[in-house]
């Protein structure tokens, strides 16, 4: 069994044309699961890192496990209008429009060692605008962790071009 096995393909969805990776599957399997979060854990174990931040709502689930899994805290990077304390934010592009993500303001404090996660990297806009929000706050970022990489979509080639170290499990082509 491999995790890349237990990543299910959902043609045309959320729209004709698009081949969405589906991580439910490989969640819902408990060796799967159990495997994906011990294989981050002990690439991150002994790094120093206090927080794992998450992006909504994949990135929790991954994120959650793997900060308990560390012995780290967990910050979630939330869609607009969701956390209820003062947050700063950051716009980013989708293929239509803008898109906002927020962060609580006293979520990270300065140079403590952040690692960032998410479910899945496509073109990597989500990531950049989480790493901001994390600089902002002053955090340093050891490195982005993903469970897949679309590596037709650029988004690890974004990342590197900005200085950040990006990490992943499987890739789809
Ligand atoms: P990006 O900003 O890198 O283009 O898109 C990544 C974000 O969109 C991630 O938060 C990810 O959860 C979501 N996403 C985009 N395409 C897929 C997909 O095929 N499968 C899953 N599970 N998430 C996707």
């Amino acid at each position: 069994m491999t995790l890349k096995s237990l990543i299910r393909t959902i043609p045309h969805y959320p729209k004709e044309g698009v081949q969405f990776r589906d991580v439910t599957t490989l969640m819902k399997n408990p060796e799967g699961f159990r495997r994906a979060i011990d294989l981050l854990g002990e690439r991150y174990r002994d790094q120093g890192i206090r927080i794992v931040a998450g992006i909504e709502s994949r990135g929790f689930i991954v994120g959650a496990a793997l900060a308990h899994h560390l012995g780290a805290g967990f910050v979630p990077i939330r869609k607009k209008g969701k956390l209820p304390a003062p947050v700063i934010h950051e716009d980013y592009e989708l293929e239509y429009g803008l898109d906002r993500i927020e962060v609580h303001v006293d979520a990270i404090g300065k140079g403590e060692r952040v690692l960032l996660v998410d479910d899945l990297i496509a073109t990597g806009g989500t990531a950049e605008a989480a790493l901001k929000l994390i600089g902002t706050l002053g955090g340093v970022v050891v490195e982005t962790a993903f469970l897949v990489d679309l590596p037709d979509l650029g988004g690890r080639r974004r990342l590197e071009a900005l200085g950040h170290k990006v990490f992943t499990l499987t890739e789809f082509e």
